[in-house]
């Protein structure tokens, strides 16, 4: 009778997340490039405002530009129009005891301190009759009420959003200073691995994972060199890793990084350069291995290297599993990817809802369940919430992050990570 092996201790995700993220500092190399072609890349510094915005006092209304004082009877006086100010034009300073008409966009004349929209006035021959008595300061937008001039609009790490690349343009940067795009190597094992378009040989599966992880790096704006499935041999496992170490900043394996795995990665890895091998409680994704691969002495011979500065390149060994492995590069790879990026908030914002089903069984692992987001607001969960369905990471909204050794009951408000936040 053999006595079972005690299991070893588990490492918390937290803690996990903590180690990995405690070795990422963002890769050295930026460079400056038109603000246009700058969607999803990492400002490498600060962009500070060169103007005011709106750089002068602007009317935000159709109307007429008035001075309040010189309204001396309530919510009736006629004044004659002494100018017309459309958007773009500078405007003479407002005569005493008239008014200006204006348009949406147009710099206010000094001396006026209010706009009256027309739709509180009438016109009559060349003057106009307000009828209404604003208070100074109305429908105008001060100059330098949306940015100061000098003011940080952008900080350095952040990622560029539209919406960011249009506020560099509004202060007028047609160019800007991002970091390089971080390198990533990937490769797969698993001798049953066959690529779409191949025959399925008995005991073959595809390898769906390649697809998965691709365009997961891609989405994170990684440059990706996909050697594709390397042949599950010890040599031709060192070699693309001595070959990988040296243009990238990571590189990224799928598959045998299970306990008592038959599989050449952890021989290859520990013999080129260093390798932890990790049980995360969590589930699905238990295994991960994090470590890192030495990089050839450089010969004179520095433009392959993407950080001169680094003697090695970082190892992470996902597991084989489809979800497996798309759960462990959402919570671990993904930040980490982003802060070799230099890419200040890295983790995922989470929601609180309702759970809409009661999940009696606790685990003793921190669970991560494929759910989505119903009609009436609540979660609903995927059936079936085996590592190896891949059909529930398509249904699903996103995650359950459910803590260890909890049972969820329907009512209950659960943290759900939404894939929209994890997948960008
Ligand atoms: P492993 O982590 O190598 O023990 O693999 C665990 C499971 O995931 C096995 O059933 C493998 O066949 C499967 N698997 C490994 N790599 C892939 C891949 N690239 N695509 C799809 N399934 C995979
Ligand atoms: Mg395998």
């Amino acid at each position: 009778m053999s006595t079972p092996m005690p299991r070893a201790p588990m490492l918390a995700t937290a803690e996990a997340l903590a180690t990995l993220l405690s070795a990422a500092s963002p890769i050295a190399g930026t460079e400056s490039i038109p603000t246009l072609d700058a969607l999803n890349r990492v400002l490498a510094a600060d962009v500070t405002s060169p103007l005011d915005v709106p750089p002068m006092n602007t009317s935000s209304m159709d109307g007429y530009a008035i001075r309040t004082a010189d309204l001396t009877v309530r919510d009736y006086s006629r004044l004659p129009v002494s100018q017309r100010i459309p958007a773009g034009h500078a405007p003479e300073p407002l005569k005493p005891g008239t008014a200006a008409r204006i348009f949406t966009g147009a710099t206010v004349p000094p001396g006026a301190d209010a706009i009256v929209m027309q739709e509180q006035t009438e016109a009559a021959d060349t003057d106009v009759v307000i009828l209404h008595s604003p208070e100074p300061g109305e429908w105008i937008t001060a100059q330098g009420a949306d940015i100061r001039s000098g003011s940080v609009i952008l900080p350095a790490g952040t990622r560029l959003t539209p919406q960011a690349l249009g506020l560099a343009a509004s202060v007028g940067c047609a160019e800007l200073a991002v970091r390089r795009r971080v390198k990533v190597a990937v490769f797969f094992t698993g001798d049953e691995l066959t690529m779409p378009g191949e025959p399925l040989k008995p005991g073959a599966i595809y390898n769906s994972n390649r697809f998965t992880l691709r365009g997961l790096l891609e989405k994170l704006g990684c440059e990706v060199t996909d050697y594709g499935i390397v042949a599950d041999k010890l040599d031709a496992t060192r070699a693309t890793l001595r070959e990988a170490a040296e243009a990238h900043d990571l590189i990224l394996t799928c598959g045998g990084v299970s306990v008592g795995e038959e599989d050449h990665v952890k021989p290859a890895v520990e013999a080129e350069g260093r390798l932890a091998m990790w049980q995360i409680a969590m589930k699905p994704g238990k295994p991960l291995a994090f470590g890192a691969v030495r990089r050839a002495a450089r010969r004179g011979e520095t433009a392959a290297a993407p950080d001169s500065a680094s003697a090695e390149t970082f190892f992470i060994g996902l597991p084989g599993n489809p979800v497996s492995s798309f759960a462990t590069f959402l919570l671990f790879v993904r930040p980490f990817i982003l802060s070799l990026a230099g890419v200040q908030a890295v983790a995922p914002r989470a929601l609180s809802l309702r759970a809409d089903f009661t999940q009696s069984k606790a685990d003793r692992r921190n669970e991560f369940l494929r759910a989505r987001i119903n009609p009436a607001g609540g979660l609903d969960l995927f059936p079936n919430q085996s590592s190896a369905v891949l059909t529930s990471t398509v249904w699903g909204d996103g995650l359950i992050d459910n803590p260890p050794n909890h049972a969820i009951s329907a009512g209950e408000t659960v943290r759900f990570i939404p894939f929209s936040e994890l997948l960008n």
